[in-house]
């Protein structure tokens, strides 16, 4: 029997890694919700909503409707790619100038109504993995099976730098910790739908755990 599979937790704790080799497996959609609200902060800096570090809340609350977010396959790697008003922006929102002012303009409720509408659309037919921030809780309350990931933010900042030097970026290792820090505060404490544990998530603390056992364990649970 296909269910529904939620995957929450902070920034960097592996989750979309563990997501995506779970629905493959398992032959499910994935959906990673970060990249959407990343597609969102991408539209905003391209449409100079954000300026000198703030963005331009009622301006980017009138142009929602305007802004059209979907995935499309990539046809070399069969990987699910976020699309911008129908344009591939999957290599455009990963970069730390996103990561900066993605959990600042997921604060903003009319940004979550609309996104969440979405997803909840996405996964209206069962054998679904979908991660962010908020799925076991608001997305998809209902979800057969929670995890909640963490891991040290150390750990973390170093997987997220690792993979920014990978891209070619320019990084530093403290400017990534202190986005990491920075978006878990923001996270945890904003208004509306804040990261939060789901009372019946599991939770997998990944600081000294491989992916191929985090792979494992959530499998099993998948079964059960
Ligand atoms: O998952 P990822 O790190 O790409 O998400 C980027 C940001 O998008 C998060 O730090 C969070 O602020 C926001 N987000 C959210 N709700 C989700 C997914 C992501 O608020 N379901």
């Amino acid at each position: 029997k296909k269910i529904t599979i939620a995957i929450d937790g902070y920034s960097s704790t592996g989750k979309s890694t563990v997501a995506k080799q779970l629905a493959d497996w398992l032959e499910y959609i994935y959906v990673d919700t970060g990249a959407m609200y990343r597609a969102l902060t991408l539209y905003s800096m391209e449409n100079s909503l954000i300026a000198d570090g703030f963005f331009d809340k009622e301006s980017l609350i009138k142009k929602l409707d305007d802004i059209e977010i979907a995935f499309t396959r990539n046809t070399d790697s069969g990987k699910a790619e976020v699309t911008l008003n129908g344009k591939n922006v999957e290599k455009h929102i990963r970069t730390l100038e996103v990561s900066t002012f993605v959990s600042p303009i997921a604060t903003v409720s009319e940004v979550r109504a609309k996104l969440v509408e979405q997803q909840q659309k996405m996964g209206a037919s069962k054998g679904i993995v979908m991660d962010g921030r908020d799925i076991g809780t608001v997305v998809f309350p209902d979800a057969e099976l929670k995890i909640f990931m963490t891991a040290s933010a150390e750990e973390r900042a170093k997987r997220r730098y690792q993979e920014l030097l990978d891209r070619g970026d320019t990084v530093n290792y403290k400017a990534v910790l202190a986005n990491v820090v920075e978006r878990d505060h923001i996270d945890t404490t904003r208004a509306d739908s804040p990261l939060v544990q789901a009372d019946d998530a599991i939770v997998i603390d990944n600081t000294h755990t491989n992916v191929s056992d985090q792979f494992h364990t959530i499998l099993q649970l998948a079964k059960d």
